[in-house]
């Protein structure tokens, strides 16, 4: 069991600086998500920690051990990528088996652990064959299972199961999370799927232009996100956000947004700034509001029947707005409809930083 540090750990290219001056700590056994838009500098973070780019300045712990200077080879660790780079010339027992042999295991001993790792992912039955005979699912499989094999300290995944179809990638995500509990393994995780590291992480941290947004248990972060870009982010469909200009009078504030006017209680947070950006979650919004909560009116522009829910895009005399309802089978395209939130789940942020205002 080993923690991973990362302490002011910075990459450039060039002129670009991918990841800037970020700190991390990665418990023991815990498997940690790194989640953001493309180029966002989560696969460099990751590479960095693996050995496979070189580090600008900073540090990487592995338990006590400082290896941003330390060969890929000598840092125990694992990755496994979104191509399964597996040898195609070897079959599926040698790929799983060959950093053994390569650490001159007896060969009885390499069979006995081949196996065992095999039957553990289901692929036991196709250790004979070679790579290309298989599906993706089973491809993928075997590159876990070399990963497995060399019992490494730390775990890195970099988008594994982006090749994979929906189902798949569904199932397959349920396993890593069964491995992670049984092998009790520190992993690093990095995927741009927020559906993803919602589903698979102990903790996830948020990146956006080579910074750290924030980390915390996946609902910590779906609750309360700690600036305007992790609210966007996180959740689908997304969080509505609304820039605004705040005034206040008789006892309530007014945000306007275009031409739509959004009531608060005069306590609310986005009373703290002029201008501010106004976050709800689609599923705050209800029909028939009742007195207090801060109403919108539309037209129902989209109805998404779902079956368990109702999806609804509203065109307001503002911006779009989009409520994750109850299922409600009369709702029609072009009907007129209030709906709204109760205060305490509108969210503010700070429009010029994006940072939370918070009561
Ligand atoms: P993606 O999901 O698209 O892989 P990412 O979040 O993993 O994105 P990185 O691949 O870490 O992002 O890239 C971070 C930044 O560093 C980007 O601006 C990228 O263009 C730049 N970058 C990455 N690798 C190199 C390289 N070898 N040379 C120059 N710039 C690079």
């Amino acid at each position: 069991m080993t923690d991973v540090r990362l302490q002011n750990l910075t990459k450039k290219f060039g002129e670009v600086i991918a990841v800037d001056a970020i700190d991390l700590t990665i418990n023991s056994g815990e498997l940690v998500v790194l989640v953001g838009p493309s180029g966002c500098g989560k696969t460099t973070s990751l590479r960095m920690i693996a050995g496979l780019e070189e580090v600008t300045s900073g540090q990487i712990l592995i338990g006590e051990r400082d290896v941003a200077r330390v060969h890929a080879k000598d840092r125990n660790v694992a990755m496994v990528f979104q191509s399964y780079a597996l040898y195609p010339h070897m079959s599926v027992a040698q790929n799983l088996g060959f950093a053994l042999k390569l650490r001159k295991m007896p060969r009885d001993e390499i069979d006995r652990r081949v196996q065992k790792v095999a039957t553990t992912l289901g692929i036991a039955e196709v250790l004979p064959r070679k790579p290309k005979t298989l599906s993706g699912g089973q491809q993928q499989r075997v590159a876990l299972g070399r990963a497995i094999m060399r019992d490494p300290a730390v775990f890195l995944f970099d988008e594994p199961l982006s090749n994979l179809d929906a189902k798949l990638r569904t199932a397959m995500r349920a396993e890593l999370i069964r491995l992670h509990h049984r092998l009790e393994a520190t992993m690093i995780y990095v995927t741009h799927d927020q559906v993803e590291a919602m589903t698979m992480g102990d903790r996830i941290v948020v990146m956006n232009e080579g910074e750290i947004q924030q980390s915390g248990t996946p609902l910590e972060v779906y609750d309360d996100p700690d600036n305007a870009f992790v609210a966007g982010f996180i959740g689908s469909p997304a969080m509505n956000l609304f820039d605004g200009r705040v005034t206040s009078g008789n006892g309530a504030l007014s945000v306007a947004v275009d031409g739509l006017a959004i009531s608060l209680p005069a306590s609310h947070p986005a009373g703290r700034a002029g201008s501010v950006q106004l976050g709800i979650r689609p599923e705050f919004l209800e029909l028939d509001p009742p007195e207090g909560w801060a109403t919108i009116d539309g037209r129902l522009e989209v109805v998404e029947h779902l079956g368990a829910e109702t999806i609804v895009s509203l065109f307001t005399s503002g911006p779009e707005v989009t409520a994750r309802i109850k299922r409600n089978d009369a709702l029609r395209h072009g009907t007129t409809i209030r709906i709204g939130a109760d205060p305490a789940y509108v969210l503010a942020f700070d429009s010029a930083s994006g940072d939370r205002l918070r009561a």
